[in-house]
């Protein structure tokens, strides 16, 4: 009995030297602040199982999910590729889709019904999401295959268009297959973040056709190998959303409220991704240090992304690079010169891991009263 007391304080006391050690395994929960008006969802909507050319059994994306505190998932199984058929026949395509939410019933992960349109280029993969039957989605001519997505009232995405198996040059081209898939309201996002791949091209077709970016896994084996071992998490779309249901999310992604992020870097809408940034750093303290004009100001990331920044203020720091990081969830203390005692301060910084367009990152600013 002793022993197992010992033990048990052991385990006790490792468990709680681990809860305050900061470590950047991507096993940890993802948490993102919400933003003024919304909640913050953080989700994956393109990932496969043995239900197409996956390799794990649909219950294990659930699971994965759930460790990584994920909000909503979808199976995006390719329609016209199936590799394992022969092995686990399944004339039912909304199958995966079954599984998955039959497995997440008991906990408040949403699971989309979605499919993968496959094709090659120049028509590529394009995911369908929030849709009705799977089964309708196949067709012979693409083109129907949308307008029954359409019919479905799905969210429709380009994947991967940067594909270079698609695309040889690594660069996505906008087909007029596409362009008649968004004059037709048929097509409505693209992926900026597939797999490791962010395409500042693709990015720019999303801001030049006001298309929803998009950051998704397309995960086809273990999450816990291709990113947890690595030290990172999976690229996920952040979806900015009235309130966490199925409705909401597919509301907020038809309007492009959406943050594309793969660990420390986060694409989005200057609208969306600034306030994001701005909500995922406390000021903790703001003090002058006693019998100078330095400024101590204690900032905290509270996101799951390291920040980047670079000082934006005509004042200089003391003992700091005007460029400087601060990990997820810690603290920074900057020490501002403000040359003559101060009662507010705009600070303001840019982040330099983060990107409105290509090449351009966002300038953040938070109005500190001091103390
Ligand atoms: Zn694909
Ligand atoms: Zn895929």
């Amino acid at each position: 009995m002793k022993t197992t007391i010992i033990a048990l304080a052991s385990l006790f006391s490792f468990l709680s030297i681990n809860a305050q050690t900061h470590s950047h395994a991507g096993a940890q929960p993802l948490s993102y602040p919400d933003i003024e008006g919304y909640v913050t969802l953080k989700t994956d909507l393109h990932m496969h199982s043995v239900f197409s050319d996956g390799k794990v059994w649909p219950t294990i994306r659930v699971e994965e999910a759930l460790r990584e505190n994920l909000d909503a998932i979808s199976l995006t199984e390719h329609l016209e590729y199936q590799p394992h058929k022969a092995d686990i026949p399944h004339p039912d395509r909304n199958r995966a889709y079954h599984l998955a939410i039959e497995e997440a019933k008991e906990h408040d992960l949403l699971i989309i019904p979605g499919s993968e349109i496959t094709r090659s280029a120049p028509i590529g993969h394009n995911n369908a999401v929030f849709i009705t039957d799977a089964n309708q989605l196949l067709h012979e001519d693409a083109k129907d295959a949308f307008s029954t997505a359409k019919k479905q009232n799905a969210f429709v995405f380009w994947n991967h268009p940067a594909w270079y198996a698609q695309s040889p040059a690594g660069t996505p081209i906008l087909s007029d297959f596409q362009k008649e898939r968004i004059k037709k309201g048929e097509l409505h996002g693209i992926e900026v973040i597939n797999t490791v791949d962010y395409s500042e091209e693709s990015l720019a077709l999303a801001l030049e056709n006001n298309l929803t970016i998009m950051g998704t896994s397309d995960i086809h084996g273990l999450i816990d190998w291709s990113y947890t071992q690595k030290g990172n998490h999976r690229p996920i779309t952040l979806v900015f959303a009235k309130e966490k249901s199925i409705e909401s999310l597919k509301e907020a992604l038809f309007s492009g409220r959406t943050v594309a992020v793969y660990n420390e870097l986060l694409v989005g809408k200057a609208e969306y991704l600034k306030p994001l940034l701005q909500s995922s750093i406390e000021i903790v303290k703001a003090a002058y240090i006693e019998k100078t004009q330095v400024l101590e100001v204690e900032l905290k990331n509270i996101s799951s992304s390291d920040l980047l920044f670079e000082n934006a203020m005509p004042y200089t720091f003391y003992d700091s690079s005007p460029v400087f990081e601060i990990p997820a969830g810690e603290s920074k203390i900057l020490k501002v010169k403000t040359l003559e005692k101060l009662n507010t301060l705009t600070l303001q910084l840019v982040a330099l891991g983060a990107y409105t367009a290509p090449k351009v990152h966002p300038t953040i600013k938070w109005k500190i009263i001091v103390e």
